[in-house]
């Protein structure tokens, strides 16, 4: 009998984000603190076993711009699956999964990855795999450097290119995001990004998490108004020479009554830090009214 059901996928936002010198792997040593946010795409998944043929399977989306192929994260997702579904009797099967996309693409915001860990950890407890979330952790990492996080509820420290995480405590904090318009690819920001440093500056490892530390205090000892003192983005520099909107946005969203503002990411999202619900309802109606797209709601306590 098919089985169906619906996932959620949450976006993220980076509170911090201090990234060192590439790599001689070809990626960026970080230290980010994400916190999962109530904005999320819906995943509406159906697996239908058969009796014959190989596992299919069928990606569609709602709206444009999202890649329907096997380049979907989703589609790798339950590629990765596929000897633990075939264990469990779903070797053979049709597995189509529709995204219903709330999070803007090549934001910043994490959709991608969400929408990735949503399968993993979906097909995992829907149909019985049997995976640990060591194991889980790991498949995730080969997915992306911001999957294994989205396997985790609340807030995470990520170190290494991402993928080594910690769950760490937070309160609730209220957020309006605003998105310029256009796209930002992630490899673009970082290229410009090498370029800005100059040689030499780079920070070692342990400096990034030294870096972050304080951040992670202030959101152990749920002072809201540290943490806000403590938002940074080392990319933020590179993403604004590459998206003229995103200076005049952050200055638009502290007019508004945010308590802190920042680029989540990559960018282009711009994240305002609010000081309770009700500037953030109202902020987001303002800029709402300038045309931009704009989400407000919170980030999950841990
Ligand atoms: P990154 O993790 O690179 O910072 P992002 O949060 O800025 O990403 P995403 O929305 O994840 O942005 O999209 C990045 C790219 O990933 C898009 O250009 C898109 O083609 C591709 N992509 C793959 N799978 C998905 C998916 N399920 N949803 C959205 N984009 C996807």
């Amino acid at each position: 009998m098919a089985v169906e059901w619906i996932e959620t996928a949450r976006a993220k936002v980076n509170l911090a984000l201090h990234v060192g010198g590439l790599r001689d792997d070809g990626y960026h040593p970080v230290a980010t603190v994400m916190q999962r946010l109530a904005l999320h795409d819906e995943l509406v998944i159906r697996v239908e076993p058969r009796s014959s043929g190989d596992l299919t399977i069928r990606i569609s989306a709602d709206r444009p711009g999202v890649p329907t192929g096997p380049e979907n994260l989703v589609w790798r997702a339950v590629e990765l699956l596929k000897a633990q579904l075939e264990a469990a009797g779903y070797g053979r099967a049709s597995v189509s999964i529709h995204i219903r996309k709330r999070i803007p693409v090549a934001a910043g915001l994490g959709g991608g990855s969400a929408d990735a860990a949503a399968v993993l950890a979906g097909f995992n407890r829907r149909l019985g795999l049997g995976i640990s979330l060591e194991a889980l952790l790991e498949k995730a990492a080969a997915l992306g450097s911001d999957v294994p996080a989205c396997l985790i509820d609340g807030a995470t420290l990520c170190t290494g290119r991402g993928e080594k995480v910690r769950p760490i405590a937070s309160p609730m904090l209220w957020w309006v995001l605003a998105h310029p318009g256009g796209r930002l690819s992630t490899a673009d920001v970082y290229k410009t990004f090498d370029a800005l440093r100059e040689a030499g500056t780079w920070e070692s490892e342990s400096d990034l998490e030294e870096a972050i530390a304080p951040l992670v205090s202030a959101l152990a000892c749920q002072g809201v108004a540290q943490v806000a003192r403590c938002l940074y983005n080392d990319l933020q520099e590179a993403a604004s020479r590459l998206h003229n909107g995103i200076a005049p946005l952050l200055a638009e969203m502290r007019a508004q009554g945010a308590i802190n503002a920042l680029v989540s990411g990559s960018g282009p999202t711009v994240a305002a830090m609010m000081p309770d619900a009700r500037t953030a309802r109202r902020a987001a109606e303002a800029l709402q009214g300038k045309g931009f797209w704009v989400w407000w709601g919170f980030s999950h306590a841990s």
